[in-house]
């Protein structure tokens, strides 16, 4: 996709701090992070959101996810990490191709919002 900000991370094209990468998925630093440990995990195939999702690309979200318990433990996450993902406009998407928060490094407490 020509103007996804993600898409040009994902052919090199704007630089990150990437910490993996694989054939369908890569994480990088959040460049604004909100916790001490703030990455991102994105889908290298351009799905907008979760509202994109189906029986036909939904694989992509378990790959996401074993790459967040690997990245855990890279990162030695050990005393537990939140996993985001925003959702259209009343969550705070803006950018608008599919990808995972992973905060970390302080309390969070209890509540969500
Ligand atoms: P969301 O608001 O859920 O769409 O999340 C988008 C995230 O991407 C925000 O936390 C931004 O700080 C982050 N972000 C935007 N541009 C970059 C970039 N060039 N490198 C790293 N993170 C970015
Ligand atoms: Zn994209």
């Amino acid at each position: 996709m020509a103007d996804c900000i993600f898409c040009k991370i994902i052919a090199g094209e704007i630089p990150s701090d990437k910490i993996y990468e694989d054939e369908k998925v890569i994480a990088f630093r959040d460049i604004h992070p909100q916790a001490p440990v703030h990455f991102l995990i994105v889908p290298k195939m351009h799905i907008k959101s979760v509202l994109e999702l189906t029986a036909e690309n939904s694989g992509i979200v378990s790959h996401c996810f074993e790459v967040i318990a690997l990245l855990a433990k890279q990162e030695k996450l050990d005393e537990g990490f939140r996993v985001i993902n925003n959702c259209g406009e009343n969550a705070g998407q803006t950018v608008p191709h599919i990808h995972f928060h992973v905060l970390a490094g302080k309390p969070m407490g209890e509540t969500l919002v």
